[in-house]
């Protein structure tokens, strides 16, 4: 479904993806594990094409100067020239780390605004999806996005990217700072995504603990670089992996 060759990007001159080649096939859940500052959020920017959005308003700004390099493969096409408005139409969809809802909106304006791209039908279809795999939600619908507890506003923010009829959803760290039992929560329901409506997911993670058990393939993450690789039974059943990256 997607493949990507030999990214590599550059903060000025610090190298933030180091020739990172990944892949992710139809209907696979594909982990992308690393520790702080290893590269996740930025492979996510780059698959998604944001890396242009923000490479142009740096440029604008007389900021830094950001190089991306690589190909990009998505559904038997290169996209790596298609800008990050055209890729989500084509179904690439980001749920970026730190959840980035609209605080001052609603739950259910939160979930409209990400129906933009949809169909009045697809919208209420996918409306009620959402309220199927997240049912704390439909019991908030009106209250405001800010005043979620951080496991709603995860919900939120993957219900709204849902809204957005993602073929590949991009999770950026979903777990990120939130109790074992809504992490449990989400890993089910990440799963659920999957079964039921086929989506494609990549998921990052810091720790890869709590998600390895619904990954099929997975890459590890060092310095910008994709040090390891494999299924899910092939990292599993290699000891010295399991225990220096999973902690098993
Ligand atoms: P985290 O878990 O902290 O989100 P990450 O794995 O997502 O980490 P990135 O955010 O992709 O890592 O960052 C990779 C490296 O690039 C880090 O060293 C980070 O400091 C650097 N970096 C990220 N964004 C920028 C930027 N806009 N300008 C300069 N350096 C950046």
């Amino acid at each position: 479904m997607l493949e990507a060759k030999g990214l590599m990007v550059f903060y000025e001159n610090m190298l933030a993806l180091n020739n990172v080649s990944i892949k992710c096939a139809e209907n696979q859940i594909v982990g992308v594990f690393g520790a702080n500052s290893a590269g996740k959020s930025t492979l996510m920017y780059t698959l998604s094409g944001i890396i242009e959005d923000i490479r142009k308003k740096e440029e604008m700004a007389g900021g830094e100067r950001i190089s991306v390099l690589g190909k990009i493969q998505y559904l038997g096409q290169d996209i790596t020239d298609v800008k990050p408005s055209r890729r989500a139409k084509r179904g690439i969809v980001l749920c970026p780390e730190r959840r980035r809802i609209f605080k001052e909106c609603s739950v259910i304006e939160n979930l409209r605004i990400g129906g933009y791209l949809a169909s009045p039908s697809q919208a209420n279809e996918t409306l009620e999806y959402v309220f199927r795999v997240f049912p704390a939600l439909e019991k908030l619908k009106k209250r405001v996005g800010g005043f979620l507890s951080g496991g709603e506003q995860q919900m939120l923010a993957i219900g709204r990217a849902l809204m957005a009829q993602p073929k590949l959803l991009l999770l950026d760290e979903p777990l990120l700072g939130l109790s074992p039992l809504v992490q449990a929560l989400l890993v089910r329901a990440t799963r659920e995504i999957r079964d039921e409506k086929g989506i494609s997911i990549i998921v990052t993670e810091q720790y890869a603990r709590p998600v390895l058990p619904i990954v099929d393939y997975a890459f590890i993450l060092e310095n910008g670089a994709a040090v390891l690789e494999g299924t899910h039974d092939e990292l599993m059943n290699n000891p010295d992996v399991r225990s220096a990256y999973f902690g098993i």
